[in-house]
């Protein structure tokens, strides 16, 4: 799935300049991934989607089967989600809930709710306190737990083991148990921790095990069951390999050994990018080459406003040339004279950059470029509205065909289709 998807290039070079720039989704190309994470992973794990890597409901839709539920972080994703995808088991975690987002979860209900604080517990058993014979709610606490060197130093985007606003600390672990275990509306299911993202599969299987290992000496020391650890997400996607994947057999291997001789014990892990970031491109013109200071840059219809990714990275999106070989105008078509070209977007801003000195050469005005690797933390993400140029259309591909739409949300006056 790393150059485009047959689909996904003929549909590129059929929309004119009026239809680009446009998100294009090869939903069957995510179906067939999807199945193989499922496959990959043994009896005894269950497969959360994180709804934040990118909420569309065609993917949620797409992904349901393979997914045992799914994990929202916010009041209005787990809206968005019941609504997409009705019936399906959902966690609700995230830092800063609000009292009415929790009842809201508790309303739903949720499947499960990650309790991020002492105080997060607090509402909650106020919330359940006196709610009558309904079931009560199952509770993960999620720990900010140390991560190992190794595991750190190879994550891009720690949030566990240093200072930080994410999960309870270790220190607080036998007060958060007792204000769980006391509280007649709640039910202390295990354990959660999502430490860090951009970790492969040795150095997740070791946080992994990190994890199961230090809830089951907490559950012990308070002689209760230990049911459930949800493990996170944080596989890793390597925008710099993009024919790299995270190992999921491998990873699955490791979550069977470490589940043989537990057999009370269940386990969650909820990725986001690495489920969806290959099923994405976003498809666009050239429209003007120049040379500057004995550089080539290629400005493109639309921007990091569509495609954050690689502003917020920092890295160069990986992308593909279409050549269009169509040229009307009298005058010279610009055109690249290096093999490297910048791609920069429509933004009055030097941060709107796609990719630096990509290999293009020979680059033209009118030609298509494909940037991949855009189905997760992309759309969704960005600065939309920045300097009001149109958005883009939307297309899902599957079984050949291909329906188009324009962006969701409040469109500019006059601009676009
Ligand atoms: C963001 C997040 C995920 C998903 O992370 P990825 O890096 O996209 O796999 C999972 N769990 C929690 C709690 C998160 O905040």
């Amino acid at each position: 799935m790393t150059a485009p998807t047959p689909a996904v290039r003929d549909l590129a070079l059929a929309l004119g300049p009026a239809g680009l720039p446009a998100y294009l989704y090869d939903l069957d190309a995510l179906r067939a991934h999807a199945a193989g994470v499922r496959a990959a992973l043994p009896d005894g794990v269950e497969l959360y989607y994180a709804a934040k890597a990118n909420p569309e409901p065609r993917l949620l839709t797409a992904l349901s089967p393979y997914c045992d539920g799914f994990e929202v972080a916010s009041g209005g994703e787990l809206a968005h989600v019941a609504g997409a995808v009705p019936g399906r088991p959902l966690a609700f975690g995230g830092p800063g809930k609000t009292p009415d987002e929790l009842r809201a979860a508790l309303r739903a209900p949720v499947h499960r709710v990650h309790a991020e604080s002492l105080h997060e517990l607090r509402v909650l058993a106020a919330l359940t306190e006196g709610a009558g014979p309904g079931r009560p709610v199952g509770v993960l606490l999620r720990f900010n737990l140390p991560l190992d060197a190794e595991a750190s130093r190879g994550s891009a985007l720690a949030m566990g083991g240093a200072p930080s606003p994410f999960g309870i600390d270790p220190a607080d672990a036998d007060e958060a148990v007792r204000l769980v275990t006391r509280a007649p509306g709640l039910a202390l299911k295990g354990v959660h921790a999502h430490l860090a993202s951009g970790l492969d599969a040795p150095a997740l299987l070791s946080v992994a095990e990190s994890v199961v290992t230090w809830a089951e000496t907490l559950t012990a020391r308070h002689r209760v069951p230990l049911h459930e650890v949800n493990a996170g997400g944080g596989m890793t996607v390597d925008y710099a390999r993009p024919a790299g994947r995270f190992d999921w057999t491998g990873y699955g291997h490791g979550l069977a050994r470490l589940l043989a001789g537990r057999p009370g014990l269940r386990l969650r892990v909820e990725p986001g990018r690495a489920l969806t970031a290959y099923c994405g491109w976003y498809a666009t013109e050239v429209l003007d080459v120049k040379r500057s200071g004995g550089e080539d840059f290629a400005v493109v219809r639309g921007g990091t406003h569509h495609l954050r990714t690689p502003a917020t990275k920092g890295h160069d999106q990986p992308c593909t040339v279409l050549p269009v070989d169509t040229w009307t105008e009298p005058w010279p078509r610009p055109a690249a004279r290096t093999g490297r070209v910048t791609l920069t977007g429509q933004l009055c801003t030097p941060k709107d950059v796609l990719a630096r000195r990509a290999p293009a050469p020979g680059l033209r005005a009118g030609d298509r470029v494909l940037f991949g690797m855009a189905g997760a933390y992309a759309w969704n993400i960005s600065h939309h509205d920045f300097l009001m140029h149109p958005r883009p259309r939307f297309h899902f591909l599957t079984g050949g065909r291909t329906d188009g739409r324009p962006a969701p949300g409040p469109t500019i006056p006059g601009a676009g289709p």
